[in-house]
């Protein structure tokens, strides 16, 4: 009998009988019974998977991080199975594992709800208790074509005739079967903790011109203790949820009728927003930069000079205005190249900094638009830094110094990666290779750990991007520094060196926040709505008990806002506890409460808004017990 020679991680090696499994040769070795699949040559294949050539064989188990997303596509498997055999006539698509999870988009004429579910899983543990085998067969594409026309899956034989291999693989479980790469776990018995979270609406391959499916979303753990975790993270997740809180709490509102990812914000989100970005104004000039601002479009040749016509064309809104061509800006540089351009620079004009919060137009399709953090209109807090070559590395590392400064300002924990050149690029090698090295550098110098991201850098340059955590330990994007040797050559910048030659300056994109949206769509998840003092559209409420009060609170009220402090004052004909709980809903940090004793005394009787009495004090007493928490913080 022919035999293959398999080494093992553990350093064990022999022969084995060609076509000996994954799984029997793990099983010989005294393998775990807990193994999910296998690394064969670096591949990840099924247990089931005959070798028929010699090799290096890893096992993967349950704690190994390719193994939750097997687990999961399993179990999207099992779901299709359990929703075919329920609802006949239902069309099956693609049902991949996702970050969290997994789903499968159906097609099916009538609508499933979320009272479908249990019906659902519990077909499932039906197929999971079978302990079915996945079982993978090689078959051409013709005979594949064949077979799921043949069972009326028509997108199945869709998604066949874009493929251009000769053989395709399909797994089985049961009566059901899929068109799939696998790898998937040897039986539906490996599933030990599922659970079906939603339904929703998706287009058939994300084309709002196709089929409109339904995608049912699950997630599924090695353990039940996991699950129950996630579960319990999800139900913190949408109490926090920022489109909830922000109606909730009048901050902003997405109308339909006005277009899909276009905010409009409330008197109390835009005054979130002003805060924020008097904020950034403030610390922006505090650190050497000029306050720019730019049009909303320009001519249509500017962006073809710029490369975003050629690069990021699909991404962008256009318009005619007199028959000339116009492209809304998505990004601010262009507009900041031509202030640079507008006069002669020396190296003694250098750095230029020039800072503009600018509002950009992105084309997102309306599958991915979510509340303030995917949007089509938002404002960056974006400078592009103009330097000579050797002021790189100091200009990256004071905007590293200001991303620290605000994250710390903000209470965000915060990760660092380096994104390097992707593959649709403009530039150089020596450039490209040059400006990673500077930022490199930079982070090296400050001490900051960091992550490397291949290929993800912009089109123009690498970048570092920070990324903040949020209270449920949630990433999100905010910080990026990217360095550009590119724009300024396209446009000719150039200043007049000490040599009194004419050289080429660097230029630097760089956001702190990013989108002031998004950003404000993080913070009022990461504070579940109870901003800060600084951050709070109303700092402090007054409420009257009767309105025996009135006069006197509204003379509390003039005083407290001519301190500068952001207070209203509730003087409806209401209970006082219905007023606290109101006040409490809304987050406000200080209620201010006046009887009839806080009117004698003249003073307030002070709750916060978790519930702490603070007792009768005057007005000058809470003033001087809040302190500067009512401003924003301050560096040195
Ligand atoms: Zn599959
Ligand atoms: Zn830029």
């Amino acid at each position: 009998m022919e035999e293959i020679f398999i080494r093992l991680d553990n350093g064990n090696q022999r022969n084995f009988p060609k076509g000996v499994t994954a799984g029997e040769v793990l099983a010989a070795d005294n393998g775990s019974d807990q193994t999910v699949a296998a690394r064969f040559r670096g591949e990840l294949v099924d247990l089931g998977r005959p070798l028929t050539v010699d090799g290096d064989l890893v096992p993967v188990g349950p704690r190994d991080p390719e193994a939750l997303e097997i687990l999961r596509h399993s179990t999207s498997h099992i779901m299709a199975q359990a929703v075919r055999s329920l609802f006949p006539g239902v069309k099956v698509t693609i049902g991949p594992a996702i970050e969290d999870g997994f789903y499968y988009d159906f097609d099916y004429e009538n609508t499933f709800t979320p009272e479908d579910l249990p019906r659902i899983e519990e077909r499932m543990k039906g197929i999971i208790q079978q302990d079915l085998p996945f079982i993978r067969k090689e078959i051409s594409r013709d005979e594949a074509v064949g077979l799921f026309a043949g069972i009326g899956e028509q997108y199945k034989v869709e998604l066949l005739e874009e493929i251009n291999a000769e053989t395709v693989s399909t797994y089985q479980q049961g009566d059901f079967i899929d068109l799939c790469r696998g790898p998937h776990l040897p039986s539906t018995s490996k599933v030990p903790a599922f659970k079906l979270l939603s339904v929703a609406g998706a287009y058939w391959r994300g084309d709002e011109n196709r089929q409109m499916l339904q995608r049912i979303y699950g997630t599924a753990f090695f353990s039940r203790e996991e699950l129950e975790n996630h579960l319990r993270f999800l139900e913190e997740a949408k109490k926090r949820d920022h489109r909830r809180l922000g109606r909730e709490l009048d901050l902003f509102s997405i109308h339909e009728e006005a277009g899909p990812g276009m905010v409009i914000w409330h008197p109390r989100g835009a005054l979130l927003r002003t805060l924020i970005e008097d904020f950034e104004r403030r610390e922006h000039l505090r650190r050497g930069y000029q306050i720019v601002m730019g049009p909303q479009m320009l001519k249509t040749e500017l962006w073809r000079q710029s490369g975003h016509f050629d690069h990021y064309r699909e991404n962008m809104y256009f318009s005619e205005v007199e028959g000339q061509g116009y492209g809304i800006k998505p990004m601010n540089c262009v507009a900041h190249m031509l202030i640079y351009k507008s006069k002669l620079r020396s190296y003694r004009d250098l750095p230029l900094r020039l800072f503009e919060l600018g509002t950009v137009h992105r084309h997102e399709k309306s599958g991915v638009l979510h509340g303030l953090v995917r949007v089509r209109q938002f404002t960056q807090d974006d400078a592009h830094i103009f330097c000579t070559p050797n002021q790189v590395n100091s200009e990256i590392k004071g905007v590293l110094n200001f991303v620290i400064d605000v994250m710390n300002a903000f209470g965000f924990e915060y990760e660092l990666e380096l994104s390097t050149r992707p593959e649709k690029s403009i530039g150089s090698d020596d450039d490209w290779e040059l400006a990673t090295r500077a930022l490199e550098q930079a982070m090296k110098e400050k001490d900051l750990l960091y992550e490397i991201q291949a290929g993800e850098g912009a089109f123009y340059g690498p970048k570092i991007d920070i990324k903040l955590k949020d209270a449920l330990n949630r990433r999100w994007q905010c910080a990026t520094i990217q360095c550009d040797f590119t724009l300024p050559e396209r446009f000719e910048l150039a200043f007049i060196g000490e040599d009194s030659q004419k050289h080429r300056p660097v230029m630097l994109h760089r956001v702190i926040l990013g989108s002031i949206e998004r950003f404000i769509g993080v913070l009022i998840e990461h504070f579940a709505g109870a901003f800060p003092i600084w951050l709070s559209p109303v700092q402090a409420v007054v409420l009257t008990v009767t309105d025996r009060a009135d006069e006197f609170a509204g003379q509390v009220t003039d005083r407290l806002l001519r301190a500068g402090l952001r207070v209203e004052a509730d003087l409806r004909n209401e209970k006082l506890g219905y007023k606290i709980r109101e006040a409490q809903l809304q987050k406000i940090p200080y209620m201010l409460v006046i009887g009839d004793q806080e009117v004698s005394r003249g003073g307030v009787s002070p709750r916060t808004r978790t519930g702490q009495d603070l007792k009768f004090m005057t007005i000058d007493e809470f003033l001087a017990r809040i302190g500067s928490e009512i401003e924003p913080p301050r560096f040195d």
